[in-house]
């Protein structure tokens, strides 16, 4: 059985190539639906304890294929991450739903891509194609912090460890696998994949990429949440579909060769983008560019986008429509063990999976549209909900756990409250292009009914088994306090921070205002601060109701947004104390992909309004935002009085650091940092240079 897996990796003779290229093309034939656990023989060390044993993941190893009586697999995943057998990471998402179709599907974990390449090659040739992420989080994002500097921990790693995957992992695998497998298609996917799916700027090279599909060679790109078009895929497969043929399939992006028009498809309409040539001459074009595509992709009917990269066109598709009820459901009850593989026993936590392995995710998709935050750009605008039977049924599978003690850390999703929402006449929504919903203010049209979310936290707590059930996502207060909910919705908002201070609060509650400056608000597209301090009457009010005066709230924010100041940053600091806050849950903005707030950062232009919008770029000017945040430490105050006094707010420095503000040259000196250019306050938009972006040409 191994010589058979290892024939498959052996330098091909002229017939076994004949034969892998027939596996690539003829029609799929379905094998029996997969052997279940309990038909595989268990090895001894599973007969010693069951809870181990290897056959209830999916195989990652020559002898886990043995195991199961495997002589091939139909598809192979490379993954950037570790595999937890949980619904929670992408590849066991994928794996098991290519499972539950019948498939023969191995995952290849963080394969080492330094040495001879022997783990792209140890499982052999899969019969249909290679599918490849980077994981739960862009490669670079996981790696590197926003200053750049390598992160203390790898979280999707056990132990944390660092150096068990390469920067730009889809491009790096599907690149190897290229090169080894010629003949084998390679779909990528994940966030990595899709938030690079088209021209985009790479802030750790400082460059303007073209589609990851272009620099990886890849041949289908799926973007956003994978079940859709990958279930598509199978089925023309099964069909007898070539993977070659595949270019029609709604949330995919293909390239096609020199000079092939765009396949015809009579639902689609077309939008032409900007070439990547004319992206990488102009700036303007490139913002424009980002604008087309978020109101694409936040539209209920997309258009297809078409862009010229060199010679070839790469298509990318529209998406689906929003997952229904069932479909989300479908895959969350996935046959998951909710553990991480066995392979990992020795070698310590993982830390991203300690975090959520008891808690619950009730939906996807976000309608905030935050600038910063690429959550609608990948799980979409509209929100998919789960079943109240589905996450009723998740937490038993929770209580089976053997290290479950009787707390749900989380009942959330990307917004803590979002669980059903939707707009209330459909027909407005069809129509809308919006970027969020809620924001500049709560849209009319939005049902903002907390009552489905109470339900189901009621639900949980009083699950026999279960001493708490906490919600330790992101609250989005606007939701509940804004004035035109409909009289039903009004209700459910009175009762929601009273319930949650009463039974769902562990003690600290995660908010996050993300500054306290309107001006920097409404770049971030995040509500008025006003909103937080009616949240904060609320929730003290709960508090004293309820006898909780210990609990906190853990208010976010982030320094250097686009369009954020000194000024601004030193109004997050005197608001703040005011309010009792010495922070702790702070962040320099990291531009990701495909964000509004990335693409403000890398032209220095709003895409929507084409108005300049100052951003903090060097070391300098983020480390002297960011030190607001602490002003209580003693080593700060002579950095802030000396930037307060050259910004003319000697005032807000004593209210601030108290003291004479006169002084301040005695006490801390002026502030080596600062150029002299940088005084006279908020820089302006760099103008356009060649290149616009400051970093090396790419194609
Ligand atoms: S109409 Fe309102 S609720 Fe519907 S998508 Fe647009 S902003 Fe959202």
């Amino acid at each position: 059985m191994r010589g058979q897996i290892d024939r498959a990796t052996a330098p091909a003779t002229r017939s076994v190539r004949i034969r892998r290229l027939r596996q690539s093309r003829t029609p799929l034939t379905v094998p029996a639906v997969p052997v279940h656990p309990s038909a595989t023989k268990p090895t001894a060390a599973a007969r010693a304890d069951p809870t181990w044993d290897p056959c209830r993941w999916l195989p990652t190893s020559a002898d886990e294929l043995a195991a199961r009586g495997w002589d091939y697999v139909d598809v192979i995943i490379i993954s950037g991450d570790a595999y937890v057998d949980h619904p929670a990471f992408g590849t066991a998402v994928i794996g098991r739903l290519l499972e539950r179709e019948g498939l023969r599907v191995a995952i290849v974990p963080q394969p080492n891509w330094r040495d001879d390449l022997r783990d792209f090659k140890k499982l052999g040739t899969p019969r249909l194609f290679f599918g490849v992420t980077a994981g739960c989080m862009d490669s670079m994002v996981n790696r590197y912090t926003a200053a750049k500097r390598l992160r203390s921990e790898d979280a999707y790693t056990p132990g944390g460890e660092h150096g068990f995957r390469p920067d730009y992992a889809v491009t790096v695998y599907t690149q190897i696998l290229k090169k080894l497998h010629p003949d084998v298609p390679v779909m990528i996917g994940g966030i990595e994949a899709s938030l690079r799916r088209v021209t985009h700027y790479d802030y750790w090279s400082d460059t303007i990429k073209p589609s990851v599909l272009v620099e990886s060679g890849a041949d289908l790109l799926v973007y956003g949440m994978g079940e859709q078009p990958l279930s598509e895929a199978i089925r023309l497969l099964k069909r007898g579909v070539p993977f070659s043929s595949l270019k029609t399939i709604a949330q995919t992006a293909v390239q096609l060769a020199p000079g092939a028009p765009p396949p015809k498809n009579a639902n689609w309409e077309d939008h032409i983008l900007y070439s990547h040539d004319e992206c990488l001459a102009d700036r303007a074009l490139y913002a424009k560019n980002f604008k087309q595509i978020e109101v694409e992709s936040n539209r209920v009917k997309a258009r297809r986008l078409l862009q010229l990269v060199g010679d070839r066109l790469l298509v990318i598709n529209p998406p689906y429509a929003t997952m229904s009820e069932e479909q989300i459901d479908s895959s969350f009850d996935l046959p998951y063990t909710r553990l991480p593989h066995p392979r990992y026993r020795k070698r310590g936590p993982i830390p991203a999976y300690e975090m959520i392995k008891h808690s619950i995710n009730m939906h996807r998709g976000c309608f905030g549209g935050c600038s910063f935050c690429t959550i609608s750009a990948h799980q979409g605008k509209f929100v998919a909900s789960r079943s109240k039977e589905s996450i009723l049924r998740e937490v038993e599978s929770i209580k089976q756990m053997p290290d479950f003690r009787g707390t749900i850390t989380d009942i959330g999703g990307p917004s803590a409250n979002m669980y059903k929402m939707k707009g209330i006449d459909q027909s407005i929504c069809d129509a809308c292009i919006r970027p969020s919903c809620i924001w500049p203010q709560v849209c009319r049209n939005l049902d903002t009914d907390h009552s489905p979310l109470l339900d189901i936290y009621k639900s949980v707590r009083e699950t026999p088994g279960v001493k708490h059930a906490f919600v330790t996502s992101g609250i989005r207060y606007d939701l509940f306090l804004h004035e035109h909910a409909k009289p039903h919705a009004k209700e459910s908002h009175e009762k929601y921070v009273e319930e949650l201070v009463a039974h769902h609060v562990s003690g600290r509650l995660k908010v996050a205002p993300e500054h306290t400056s309107d001006e920097v608000l409404r770049v971030m597209r995040k509500p008025s601060f006003k909103y937080f301090y009616r949240f904060k009457e609320k929730f003290d009010a709960a508090k004293e109701k309820f006898g909780k005066a210990q609990f906190q709230i853990i208010p976010y924010f982030i320094s250097s947004h686009p369009g954020s100041k000194p000024q601004d940053m030193a109004d997050v600091a005197v608001k703040t104390k005011d309010l009792g806050f010495k922070l702790e849950q702070v962040q320099d903005f990291t531009p990701t992909p495909m964000t509004v707030a990335t693409e403000i950062y890398a032209t220095g232009v709003h895409p929507y309004s084409q108005q300049p919008v100052c951003v903090a770029k060097t070391p300098e000017e983020k480390q002297e935002q960011r030190s607001f945040f602490f002003w209580y430490k003693p080593e700060m105050r002579g950095a802030l009085r000396s930037t307060l006094h050259r910004l003319g707010m000697d005032q807000t420095a004593a209210k601030l650091l108290g003291g004479e503000s006169a002084k301040f040259e005695m006490i801390g000196g002026s502030d080596p940092g600062f150029r002299r250019d940088e005084r006279a306050g908020p820089r302006a938009a760099p103008r356009a240079a060649k290149p616009w972006f400051g970093g090396r040409t790419r194609r």
